[in-house]
Formats: structure tokens, C-alpha cells, sequence
């Protein structure tokens, strides 16, 4: 068999078995050159063996496997096959991606050298060469409970920075600002609180690299103080602790601290891992230390960015300026965003008209870690959008109006509810290992009662090789949209003892697809608890309404307690049961009846078209007119 043949039976270029041959010593072949049995077994042996094309070759990350095959030299069907042995299923037209041409030459012992280009940046064809990463400031948002000085400390912090610089006044609110001390810079979230820090994670977007704890000295560790770390923790963002007032009379950091131990946050100097510093936000104690602080704790971090890539980032702000247009407050994040860029954001695309930084300078260039105001979009972008600079302006539309389409078809389709028994599902495939829930209840002595009998199952179904649960976070009072959106991101399941849900959030709950499951016995959550962990299935439950009663007078009977002389006018009215207050045809509580009276006397039930007085806990608000909506648990097919 000539050279030629051979190649072509082997779906390989002559050239290729000419080179093979000169390398296992096989010298003076042509294309035309005649192969013996013994030469074709041994060409054939070092392919099979070796499948080197030998030479390193360079790759722009963004070729087919067709075309990977022809620089490598291999045939085609070969490389198909090896990169089904490396996991990798794909066909002769496909992109691999970077990652696996990389995965590809290392396996076949080809040294491959990535080129860059602005093509193969937008196509996603790089992988991100330690070289070319340089740090970034790290991204700060401060939290802690209401009143305790957040605000305080960063205008503390913004004012001293402006002074420093020589700057004019900041002249707008642009969601984040740097500070440039001599060390580094910083970027700091411009609204505190953990309202947008959770707004955020549920949206898919990091922001935050570091959270700053306020904790007030003379208050101490309080209800939005455990909500924050809580929040911290489940998105895995280390904590910087800066107790606050320190400057006050009755100023207690030892209690603080004390405090936040018993909620795993540590300080160093007792052997945890949290750094604890006394500030002032009034007069400034030890707010630079805070900054360097989190400086170092940045470099320790390792933050870095590529600034060659095109920029990427999140929104932090966005809303209509009557001259500007659509303005977008943009926390560049990786990158470099330039004037003239093509971008995409969220729905929103255009051209970068103009940037400015928080003083108002124009910028022609954002790189990572850059907070900017930034003008061009064709509409109105949403807070957590992520942002990314495309190919051309044709691109930028297209995918726009994909991500319209997308959002047009999931608004039909029903959102998908992450149920209990969803999770329950998964626990029995095997899938799921850890249920996570969100308790909220009445008071502290519930709260501790239900922690304790949930820790127990968890350590006992542990021991058994099975399931645990991880109490995302304990609250006292009513579920809140906060509570939600920690659901969200943590994929939990909210479980609420003897309380109400406000109305905003069972609207949230709606649009995202969580579960709320309100309980009226520890005895009913604990059960629930434990079948989900082991997997077992109850009758279905589902609550139905069975009755409606109209408010026709309201008596206030106490200080803080009402009650509602109603018309059962549907239905029927029953004691200890689950009820929705509707006004104006909006939910506007969620809670239990817990009096139910005919004239002077207690009772269990009332028929329709008879009168009763209803009291609900927690719910001093009735107001003539209200519908109260009774609902019972049945199990699923049985006639109550
Ligand atoms: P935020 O709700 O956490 O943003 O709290 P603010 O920053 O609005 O502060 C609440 C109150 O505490 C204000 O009256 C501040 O003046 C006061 N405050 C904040 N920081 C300090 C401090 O370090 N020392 C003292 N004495 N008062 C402070």
C-alpha cells in the first residue's frame, strides 16, 4: 500500500505518516512511497500508542473539534474518541471551550499555548492565565442591626476619604464608592444593610467579597445583628466585626463579643477566626485600622481580575434620568469596560455613551472593582442584572431579545415550587444530604424547643449515615421578605410556629417558587421534620377553605386585643384553624383562630349564616368589611 492510500485509510494527511515514519526510523518515504506489512503495523502501533502529533500547537480556545484534530494532526474520528475517554461528548462541528482543548492536549501529551484575542475573549474561548490576573479591590458591604451606625460609618468613611484626596463633594449616589488610601482601594456598597445583599444572591449575583458587622457597644448583639450573620454564612462571606460606639459612657465590647461567640463568630485574641475592632463612627476611633484591616484581609483573600478581558459586572442601581435616559450604576467586576463598548444587561442593551465615577469625572475606561455610573442602555435595567460587554451591536440585540423571549415563556410556564416533599424526593434518590430550613417562630422558649428536638433527629438520622438539617437561620415574628429571599439563595424551606406571614412576602414566596409551611403544633413540624429526613411519604395534605366570614363590627376588648363580630357567610367558622384576612381583595394577614364565641360561649364551630366573634393571634387590625377566610388540612381524597 502506497503512503497516500494509507493515510487515507487512516483518515490522517500523508504528510502526517510521512512524519510518523521518519520518527520510528523509517526514513525516505514520499507520499507515493510504497509501506510493507511490518512498516504499517509499526506506523500503526505508534499511532495508537502515542497519538502525538508532537509539536506544541496554539490555540485560540475557540475551534471546533475539527479543527483542534487538523492542528493537532490527528484524525478527527481519534480526537472524537479521546475526548470521550477525558468525559467529553462531542461531535466534528462543536467548540469544546478552553477548558477541554486544554484537558484534550494534556492527555495526548501536547503542550498547548492559548492565544488571546478579542474574539476569542467574547466567545468564551479563554482560560484565564495566572499571568494575566492582577488584584482588585475587594467589595464591602456594611450590616447590622437598625440604629447601630452603619450609615454613621461609611459617611465617616466617604467624608475622610474626600478630604484626603482634595476632592470637590461627592456629587452623586452611584450604589458603591472606592476609597484610595495608600495601601490599596476599597469599594464600598453605598446602601448598608442586608436587604440588598440578599436582593442580590437571589438574583444569581456576588457582590460582596467582605461583610463589616456593626454591632452598637452600649446595644449589643440583636435581632438584624443574628439575621446578618446568618446571611453571611449561608453565602459563605467572611465577617469583619466592628463594634460601634465605642465612645459612649456605657460602652460594653467584652459583652459584645461574648455575645457573637456563642453565634460562632470569634474574636482572634480567643482563638477564633473573626477580627473584632471598637470604632466610632462619631469620632472616628479606629476607622482606619477597619480600613486597613479589610485591605489585608483582601490581599489574603488573593482577589484578582483580568482587566484585559471585556468587561463584566453587576448592577447595583438602575432607573430612567430624564436627561441622561437609562442610567445604569454598575459595579465593574471583571474587565475593562470602555466608552464605545456593545453591551448587554439583563434585557437592556446599547453602546456605552459615557461613565463617571462618584465625583462626576468622566471615565473613558472601568476595570474591576469600579463603580461607575454608565449611559447608553436602551431601557431600564434591574438591580442584580448581570452586565457584559458583546461582540457588536447586532450581538447585543440578539441576546437581549433572547433573554426577553425567555422571560416571556417563563412567565407563561408555572413557577416551580421547591416544596418540602420535593426535597423529600431527592433525600430518598440520594440526591440530597442536607435539608435546610428557615424556622420562625413566636417567642424564644418555642424557638429553643423546636432547635433542640430538630437537632436531635438531625444528630440521630447523622449517626445512621442519613440526611441532616441545617437551620439556615432562627427568627423571632412574622415571615419577611428577607426571610424569602435567604430561602432563595439557600434553597431552604421556611417553617413558621404560631406566626403570621406579612403579605409582600407571601408574594415574593409566590414568585420564587418557596415553600412556607405554618404550623400550629411542634408536635406537627417535628413529624414533618422527621419523615422528610427519612424519606418517608405521608397522605398528601392539602389545605382547603372551609368557610368565609364577613367582619361586620370590631370590639376592642384590651389594650392590644380586638375582636370581629362576624357573619359566617359561607362555610363555616372553626377554632384553631388557619385564616387569611382579605381587605380590599388583598391578603393582608396569615394566622390561626384561637377564639371562636356564640354569645358569651366558646365553641369549636359555626354554620353559615350565623353570627360569632372571631379573635385571631397576633391581629388587632380588623376592620368592617374584612373577609376572614377559614382553612383546614385534609388529607388528599378524603371528604371532610
Ligand atoms: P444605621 O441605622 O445603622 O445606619 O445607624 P445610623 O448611622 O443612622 O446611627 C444611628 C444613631 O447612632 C445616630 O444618631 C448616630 O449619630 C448614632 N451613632 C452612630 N455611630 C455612633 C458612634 O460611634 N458613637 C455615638 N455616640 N453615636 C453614634
Amino acid at each position: 500500500m502506497r503512503v497516500y492510500q494509507f493515510a487515507k485509510q487512516m483518515k490522517v494527511s500523508p504528510k502526517y505518516i510521512v512524519e510518523v515514519c521518519e520518527k520510528i526510523g523509517i526514513k525516505g518515504k514520499t507520499f507515493v512511497s510504497g509501506l510493507k506489512d511490518n512498516e504499517i503495523s509499526a506506523i500503526k502501533e505508534y499511532i495508537k500508542k502515542s497519538k502525538l502529533s508532537g509539536k506544541p500547537i496554539v490555540s485560540t480556545g475557540t475551534e471546533t473539534v475539527g479543527e483542534i484534530a487538523s492542528k493537532l494532526g490527528i484524525p478527527a474520528a481519534d480526537i472524537i474518541k479521546q475526548l470521550s475517554d477525558i468525559g467529553v461528548t462531542a461531535a466534528i462541528n462543536d467548540r469544546i471551550g478552553p477548558d477541554n482543548i486544554k484537558k484534550l492536549c494534556e492527555s495526548i501529551g501536547v503542550v498547548v499555548e492559548f492565544k488571546k484575542t478579542k474574539e476569542s475573549y467574547l466567545l468564551g474561548g479563554v482560560v484565564e492565565e495566572e499571568k494575566d490576573l492582577v488584584p482588585r479591590a475587594p467589595v464591602v458591604t456594611v450590616m447590622g442591626h437598625v440604629d447601630h451606625g452603619k450609615t454613621t460609618i461609611l459617611d465617616y468613611i466617604r467624608k475622610s476619604n474626600v478630604a484626603a484626596r482634595e476632592y470637590g463633594q461627592i456629587t452623586q449616589k452611584i450604589g458603591a464608592y472606592r476609597v484610595n488610601l495608600k495601601e490599596g482601594s476599597i469599594v464600598f456598597i453605598d446602601t448598608p444593610g442586608h436587604e440588598i445583599f440578599t436582593a442580590m444572591r437571589a438574583r444569581g449575583a456576588k457582590v460582596t467579597d467582605i461583610v463589616v458587622l456593626v454591632v452598637a457597644a452600649d446595644e449589643g448583639v440583636k435581632m438584624q445583628t443574628l439575621e446578618a450573620i446568618d446571611h453571611c454564612k449561608a453565602a459563605g462571606v467572611p465577617i469583619i466585626v466592628a463594634i460601634n460606639k465605642i465612645d459612649k459612657p456605657n460602652a460594653n465590647p467584652d459583652v459584645v463579643k461574648k455575645q457573637l461567640s456563642e453565634h460562632g463568630i470569634i474574636p482572634e485574641e480567643w482563638g477564633g477566626q473573626n477580627v473584632f475592632l471598637n470604632v466610632s463612627g462619631v469620632t472616628g476611633a479606629n476607622i482606619k485600622e477597619l480600613l486597613e484591616i479589610i485591605l489585608l484581609m483582601g490581599e489574603m483573600m488573593e482577589l484578582k481580575a483580568n482587566p484585559k478581558r471585556p468587561g463584566e459586572g453587576v448592577v447595583l442601581e438602575a432607573f430612567l434620568h430624564k436627561q441622561k435616559g437609562p442610567v445604569i450604576n454598575l459595579l465593574v467586576q471583571n474587565g475593562t469596560v470602555n466608552t464605545g463598548d456593545f453591551f448587554v444587561c439583563g434585557t437592556a442593551w446599547g453602546k456605552v455613551r459615557a461613565m463617571f465615577d462618584e465625583n462626576g469625572n468622566k471615565l473613558e475606561k472601568a476595570g474591576p472593582s469600579t463603580p461607575v455610573e454608565l449611559l447608553g442602555a436602551n431601557s431600564v435595567a434591574t438591580p442584580g442584572d448581570l452586565f457584559r460587554v458583546v461582540a457588536s451591536e447586532a450581538d447585543a440585540r440578539k441576546i437581549a431579545e433572547q433573554k426577553i423571549e425567555e422571560l416571556k415563556q417563563s412567565g407563561i410556564k408555572e413557577q416551580k415550587v421547591l416544596t418540602l416533599e420535593d426535597l423529600q424526593r431527592q433525600i430518598v434518590q440520594g440526591t440530597l444530604k442536607e435539608l435546610k430550613i428557615i424556622l420562625k417562630t413566636d417567642s424564644i422558649g418555642s424557638q429553643e424547643a423546636i432547635k433542640a428536638s430538630i437537632e436531635k433527629i438531625s444528630q440521630s438520622s447523622s449517626e445512621k449515615n442519613g440526611p441532616t438539617v441545617n437551620l439556615i437561620h432562627c427568627g423571632l415574628g412574622a415571615i419577611s421578605e428577607s426571610d424569602i429571599l435567604l430561602a432563595v439563595c439557600s434553597q431552604s424551606v421556611i417553617f413558621g410556629y404560631n406566626i403570621g406571614i406579612d403579605a409582600k412576602a407571601e408574594k415574593l414566596a409566590k414568585q420564587h417558587g418557596i415553600e412556607i409551611k405554618i404550623y400550629r403544633l411542634v408536635y406537627d413540624l417535628i413529624e414533618d421534620v422527621k419523615n422528610a429526613l427519612e424519606g418517608m411519604t405521608k397522605p398528601k395534605e392539602v389545605e382547603v377553605m372551609v368557610g368565609q366570614a364577613l367582619v361586620k363590627q370590631v370590639f376592642k376588648i384590651g389594650k392590644n386585643q380586638s375582636v370581629a363580630g362576624c357573619l359566617v357567610v359561607d362555610g363555616k367558622a372553626v377554632r384553631d384553624a388557619k385564616v387569611k384576612i382579605v381587605r380590599d381583595g388583598k391578603f393582608v394577614f396569615e394566622g390561626f383562630l384561637t377564639s371562636l364565641k356564640r354569645f358569651k360561649n366558646s365553641v369549636r364551630e359555626v354554620a353559615t349564616n350565623t353570627e360569632c366573634g372571631i379573635g385571631i393571634e397576633g391581629f388587632n387590625d380588623f376592620q368592617q368589611g374584612d373577609i376572614i377566610q377559614i382553612y383546614q388540612r385534609v388529607t388528599e381524597g378524603v371528604q371532610t
